[in-house]
């Protein structure tokens, strides 16, 4: 049996509106194991959400999964009848989305949300077991237990993001898909929010597919990363590989390139130039072409093959002569 606990293969999503078709991921391929944090890197629009909500086959009515494969503990995800994944949500895998103000139901208190968890995925326990492991999880993120019949308006924005870790780790999954799990905080209570989930991460030996546009925030917390540009991962590798500067992907070099260096004195950021391919075209070539200061005439018109050294594997043609190709 594999090693991985999630596998996804040649995925291509796309979402089918009254316009045009939006081909949202195109190709994407990327493995996790038991236990490990994988960072899923890109901008805005690149397909990482898209990505998440494929494998827990949330995506809306628009959206339709094309081809590929996603397989969890060997097994195939896609050929899975709704029951099943209804036994999954939520339990083996579950998710945190990106804004907490929005995760949570207004009307009830924290605690009753939190239960409602154990009242879907663990029937058999008592009322009384089930407060007692509210309780438990308030605590462990951090909230007096006897906050537990406030209403989420009575909390700041960290409090409610810890509630909703509460309620996505009271199952203790094998899988967290963490969704820009603290863009909406600020930077103090990110540093929080991002020890907690590592805390909690290693008490329950839960995997974590964190998803962000940060790399700040990867090289601290994850073991390995994966690079998305326009639903293509254009790049991954170990933590090292990727931040060590050494055969990076044009794009990802753009990103590292974002982050402010402090030890230099430089008054103006470095962002990429240009935006997005758009996604309603498929791109026959790199998409990256229209944006790469490398771009050569093939790279318009040839989709770059994989280049790996190690756990290191980039897609692009500038490595083809080191992977013996054209
Ligand atoms: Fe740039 Fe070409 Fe590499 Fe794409 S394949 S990143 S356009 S050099």
């Amino acid at each position: 049996m594999s090693e991985n606990l999630l596998e996804v293969k040649d995925l291509h999503v796309q979402y089918n509106t009254d316009d045009a078709v939006v081909y949202a991921l195109n190709g994407v391929s990327l493995n996790l194991k038991e236990g490990e944090k994988l960072g899923l890197v890109g901008e805005t629009g690149a397909g990482k959400t898209t990505l998440a909500l494929s494998v827990l086959r949330l995506l809306p009515k628009v959206g339709q999964i094309a081809s590929g494969s996603i397989s969890y503990k060997g097994e195939e995800l896609l050929d899975k009848p709704e029951s099943y994944m209804l036994g999954l949500r939520g339990r083996r895998v579950s998710m945190i989305f990106q804004d907490p103000m929005t995760s949570l139901n207004p009307v009830k208190s924290v605690g009753d949300q939190i239960r409602e968890v154990l009242d879907l995925h663990f029937p058999q326990l008592t009322k009384e077991a089930k407060n007692e492991k509210v309780d438990q999880m308030l605590q462990l993120v951090g909230i007096p237990a006897s906050r537990k019949n406030e209403f989420p308006h009575q909390f700041s924005g960290g409090m409610k993001q810890r509630v909703v870790i509460a309620m996505a780790l009271i199952s203790q999954p094998e899988l967290l898909l963490a969704d820009e799990p603290t863009t909406a905080l600020d930077v103090t209570i990110q540093a929080q929010i991002m020890a907690l989930m590592g805390q909690l991460k290693d008490r329950f030996n839960t995997a974590v597919l964190l998803i962000t546009h940060d790399l700040g925030l990867v090289a601290e917390f994850c073991d390995t990363v994966a690079v998305i540009y326009s639903g293509c991962i254009v790049e991954s590798g170990t933590v090292e590989d990727i931040f060590s500067g050494k055969n990076n992907h044009p794009y990802t070099k753009g990103l590292i390139g974002c982050i402010p260096d402090l030890s230099k004195d430089e008054d103006r950021l470095h962002p990429i130039p240009g935006h997005m391919a758009d996604a309603r075209t498929l791109p026959s070539g790199c998409p990256f072409a229209d944006r790469c200061a490398n771009a050569m005439d093939k790279c318009r018109k040839e989709r770059p093959e994989a280049f790996s050294e190690g756990t290191h594997t980039v897609f692009c043609h500038l490595f083809d002569n080191m992977r013996g190709g054209v």
